[in-house]
């Protein structure tokens, strides 16, 4: 049904429902799966645990470098995500809001990118792999079979996440998640190494009023029509 779709590029926004919808389509297909996010956030927890300031640009590189990322995991639960990195095994920790504060900043290095991007083609070499992140249909694999950019409005995205934060047991305000939400947007958008845009060749999908299996089927869908039909 999706012949001639090997490499398939998920991007979007905080909370637009990239990650439950790349592994539930990643399933679907038999694919491989990489949630780049977790990437950046694993560098941040490591700089933030050894006392790296987000903006020394070189010495976050530094680390990037030293320190290459396993993924590894739970395939059914995104809270089963899992990176090992110098030693430490990370799961929940990685979605800290001390995390979530500092991504951004983070992943504004482009040494950090560099090194990051060079492990996400590496993974992507293999063929048959469902990738998400902020950049991987512009940068990362601009040759990408199909490249989905998903949205959804801000409200549903803060909302998500405050549920999200919620079930791990963290205390915070709506109001707080969607403030941070839209800050955290606005770096991802406005950085100038790889913002977060869609690439020319995107499609654009809105997830409001959506499940994940409806926005599967409809990227499974689109897959179908972009690949050789032969
Ligand atoms: O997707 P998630 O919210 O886990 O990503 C965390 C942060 O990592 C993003 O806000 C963004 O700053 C950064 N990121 C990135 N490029 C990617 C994936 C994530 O810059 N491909």
């Amino acid at each position: 049904m999706v012949r001639g779709v090997s490499v398939i590029a998920i991007d979007g926004p905080v909370a637009a429902g990239k990650t439950a919808v790349g592994r539930k389509l990643a399933r679907a297909l038999g694919f491989g799966y990489l949630d780049t996010g977790i990437m950046y956030r694993a560098i941040t927890w490591l700089a933030l645990k050894n006392g790296i300031p987000v903006d020394d640009t070189n010495s976050l590189g530094e680390l990037a470098r030293a320190n290459p990322l396993e993924m590894a995991g739970d395939p059914d639960s995104i809270s089963g995500d899992r990176v090992s990195v110098a030693g430490h095994t990370l799961g929940p920790e990685l979605r800290d809001s001390s995390v979530d504060g500092n991504v951004s900043a983070v992943s504004m290095a482009s040494p950090v990118r560099k090194e990051l991007v060079a492990q996400q083609r590496q993974t992507a070499d293999k063929g048959k792999i469902v990738m998400v992140g902020r950049d991987i249909g512009t940068v990362v694999l601009p040759d990408a079979d199909l490249k989905v950019f998903l949205t959804a409005s801000l409200e549903k995205r803060a909302q998500r996440r405050w549920q999200e934060m919620r079930d791990r047991g963290e205390e915070i305000e709506l109001f707080t998640v969607l403030s941070e939400t839209l800050a955290r947007d606005k770096k991802d958008r406005n950085r100038e190494d790889s913002p977060l845009k869609p690439a020319e060749d995107a499609w654009e999908l809105n997830t409001d009023g959506l499940d994940i299996q409806q926005v599967v089927q409809k990227i499974i869908n689109r897959a179908g029509s972009t690949g050789d039909p032969k």
